[in-house]
């Protein structure tokens, strides 16, 4: 018997990698149909869902800033490839059966709505999926800055990072067989290890906003729901 979702309303943070699957660069259909539907469980067992999308598939500022690229113009770039990659999602959570919209930090009135804190909640509160482009809208930042900023803003339960990892580990499992998984952990013990949770920008201000951070793998099936209803393998960083 399921049980229902821990996390009322949630900040789901997918990586623009997720998106790839097993290919190189660009979308993999059938991976993004899988998270769509794994959103739509998770929507369906009552968590109100806002989803961040990185870019990192198709362009990230920092690797092709250089040469005649300057870093805030490749910035730019990045956080457009977070607006394709979002809307991708909208149109799979749609075929999955669940209203979605997508709200860009850089105005583009006519491909998606701008994001604003009080329409964003609107949607959530009607039960729509809703994703959120462009980061944080500003160069320098990452997604997963713009992931903790958006959960503080709305109000979220917790951040939900999907990675590749099931949770935070106390040394890198890939090149250590005796590293162990945290199953809790506080934001100044996290800090004071120096365990990579999210970037430096993004920890700080989780921690400031007092905001629960869950990391578990993309990579089972379902991995999303799971997490939102506080099953599976993930490690909570919370006060
Ligand atoms: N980006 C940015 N400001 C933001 C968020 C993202 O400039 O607030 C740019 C940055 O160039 C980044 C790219 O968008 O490399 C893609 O985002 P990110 O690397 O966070 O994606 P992910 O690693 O999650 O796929």
């Amino acid at each position: 018997e399921p049980h229902g979702p821990i996390y009322g309303r949630v900040l789901v943070k997918v990586s623009g990698e997720a998106l790839m699957g097993n290919e190189a660069f660009g979308l993999h259909w059938p991976t993004i149909e899988h998270i769509a539907e794994d959103l739509v469980e998770a929507r369906g067992a009552g968590a109100e869902i806002a989803v961040v999308v990185g870019g990192g598939n198709i362009l990230r500022g920092a690797s092709v800033a250089g040469q005649g690229l300057d870093r805030a113009t490749a910035d730019h770039m990045g956080m457009l490839a977070t607006v394709m990659n979002a809307l991708a999602l909208e149109k799979a959570v749609e075929k999955a059966g669940v209203p979605a919209r997508t709200l860009s930090a850089i105005p583009m009135p006519t491909i998606c709505e701008p994001y604003a804190r009080q329409t964003a909640s609107r949607h959530l509160s009607r039960g729509r999926i809703v994703l959120l482009a462009g980061g944080t809208g500003n160069p320098y930042f990452t997604t997963d800055t713009g992931a903790v900023l958006r959960a503080a803003e709305l109000e979220c339960d917790a951040v939900m990072k999907a990675t590749n990892v099931d949770g935070v580990y106390t040394a890198d499992p890939k090149h250590d067989p005796s590293a162990r998984r945290y199953e809790r952990l506080t934001h100044d013990e996290a800090l004071a290890k120096d365990l990579k949770v999210m970037d430096a920008a993004a920890f700080a201000l989780a921690r400031e906003a007092k905001l629960p951070i869950v990391v578990f793998s993309i990579r089972e099936p379902g991995a999303i729901a799971a997490a939102i209803r506080g099953e599976g393998r993930s490690t909570t960083v919370a006060p």
